[in-house]
């Protein structure tokens, strides 16, 4: 038997490959993993975490509004940019420790630089070239900022989490959950926000009824959403940039902010060397033991073809840590994955949109509430809520939950289980509800909603 130095080498400490790394190790394998950049990848450096905080910080401003119906006098609250964006950085820099000293714990070796293959068992790491028995590739994606004149002058997420100054005025490029978190963000902190999306509605894949409805409450927040509308240059003028679009028409802001899509890191890894083929879009295409078509080597996470989240992410490491080294035969389940949009309000979501769910279950019952959430009955504040649960009645079973409110995301996650358990109409209508809760409403729910068409909707 060859005798090499791993029995696993993970490239990348993102979500998937550090709980990779660290079950790979727990079960005894020698394991060793390259970051180029920072423990922890994407999520907690430059995509969950950092935004989450950002959301948090986003609030108060409402918060304090708010306050005042209730008897509190928030006299000159003002928004500092230096203390979220650093107070973040400095929590960011923790939680880089914390996966250090996991990885550490679990016995994994870190390098600390870029790999890349240069054959079917070896790997470069800066100077040194290394063997190893099975390859696990978690290299992540990256933003991808398309051709247009001015795109140079653009930021991705990635910047917008460290910007010097905070913006007055921003443009949002961009129609999916990252554009829309920003534009909250952006126009929570106290920015003028234009979110510009060159398709006829935004987030595209989530239920159609909450796009509409989450698109009037975003608008009621001040964010101009324009839709149809496509960037055509931008172009620096002093200290602004004038942004003009293919209808015609311009917006002078202080920062452009692309958020249209990541690729797959695939890039120069050396992935020829070890022969390992690339599939549409640079994505690596894997079979679902996260194998690609060289046998020993892996990928997993936002580098393939499948969805990409932190926790999936996570699954399929835990997933080949415990096949490759625990002697079993583990998938990773990709129905009903519950998710979240932290726009504002919050969107929270579980199983097939109404329009996948119509295609597959003709007698689909949809329930359906939208109300003025109790807290701003005292508020005056415009703000609603909809929940929608959706009901297979042929055999009753709840196939999808989608919110849009406050805490959608925490809700969702209970209501996951449930659905994932594969709970009936009847078992959510036999639980009593929290009161005064807004999640009680999902239990409550008794009349469902005419099919459309049919009542002239
Ligand atoms: P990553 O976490 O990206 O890790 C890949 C790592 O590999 C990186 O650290 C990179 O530096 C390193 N690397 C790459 N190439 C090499 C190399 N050749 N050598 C050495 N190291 C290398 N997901 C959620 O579930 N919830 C959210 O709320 C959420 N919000 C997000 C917000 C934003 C703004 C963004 C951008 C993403 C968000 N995501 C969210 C998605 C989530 O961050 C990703 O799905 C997740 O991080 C993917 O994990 P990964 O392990 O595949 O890759």
């Amino acid at each position: 038997m060859a005798n090499y130095d791993y029995d696993l080498f993970v490239i990348g400490a993102g979500s998937g490959g550090v709980r990779a790394a660290r079950m790979a190790a727990g079960f005894g394998a020698r394991v060793g993993i390259a970051e180029e950049r920072y423990l922890g990848g994407t999520c907690v450096n430059v995509g969950c975490v950092p935004k989450k905080l950002f959301v948090y910080g986003s609030h108060f401003a409402e918060d304090f509004d708010d306050a005042r119906a209730y008897g509190w006098q928030a006299a000159g609250a003002d928004f500092h940019w230096p203390t979220l964006r650093d107070n973040k950085t400095r929590e960011i820099e923790r939680l880089n420790g914390v996966y250090r000293s996991l990885l550490d714990g679990a016995g994994v070796e870190i390098l600390a630089e870029r790999a890349t293959l240069t054959g079917g068992h070896r790997i470069r790491v800066g100077k040194r070239t290394l063997t190893t028995e099975n390859i696990l590739i978690a290299t992540g994606s990256w933003p991808v900022v398309p051709p247009f004149p001015g795109n140079e002058l653009a930021i991705t997420s990635n910047e917008a989490f460290y910007l010097d100054e905070f913006p007055e005025r921003v443009l949002i490029v961009g129609g999916g959950y990252i554009a829309v978190e920003f534009a909250g963000i952006f126009a929570g902190l106290g920015a003028g926000v234009t979110l510009a999306y060159r398709g006829e509605l935004f987030l595209r894949g989530f239920d159609e009824g909450i796009r509409r409805f989450v698109t009037d409450e975003i608008r009621s927040k001040g964010v101009d959403v324009r839709f149809e509308t496509r960037l055509e240059s931008v172009e620096r003028c002093g200290s602004e940039l004038r942004c003009r679009f293919e209808d015609g028409s311009c917006r002078t802001v202080d920062r452009v902010l692309v958020a249209t899509g990541r690729a797959p890191a695939s890039g120069g890894l050396g992935l020829e060397a070890a022969g390992v083929r690339l599939g549409e879009g640079g994505a690596i295409p894997v079979d679902r033991h996260y194998r690609t078509n060289i046998a020993h080597i892996y990928a997993i996470g936002d580098v393939i073809d499948r969805l990409q989240l932190t926790p999936v992410a996570i699954a399929e490491g835990m997933c080949i840590a415990h096949n490759l080294f625990n002697h079993e035969s583990r998938v990773v389940d990709y129905q009903n994955v519950p998710t979240a949009i932290f726009c504002q309000p919050n969107i929270g979501t579980v199983g097939p949109t109404e329009e996948e769910a119509r295609r597959n279950h003709p007698n689909l019952a949809v329930y359906e509430s939208t109300f003025k959430p109790m807290k701003h009955t005292m508020t005056g504040r415009a703000e609603r809520t909809m929940m929608k649960l959706l009901v297979d009645d042929e055999d009753d079973r709840v196939l999808a939950a989608h919110m849009c409110g406050p805490e959608a995301g925490e809700i969702i996650q209970g209501l996951g289980v449930a659905i994932k358990a594969g709970a009936t109409k009847a078992d959510f209508d036999a639980t009593i509800g929290i009161h005064p809760t807004t999640a009680e409403e999902f239990v409550t729910m008794r009349q469902p909603r005419s099919p459309p068409g049919t009542d002239g909707t």
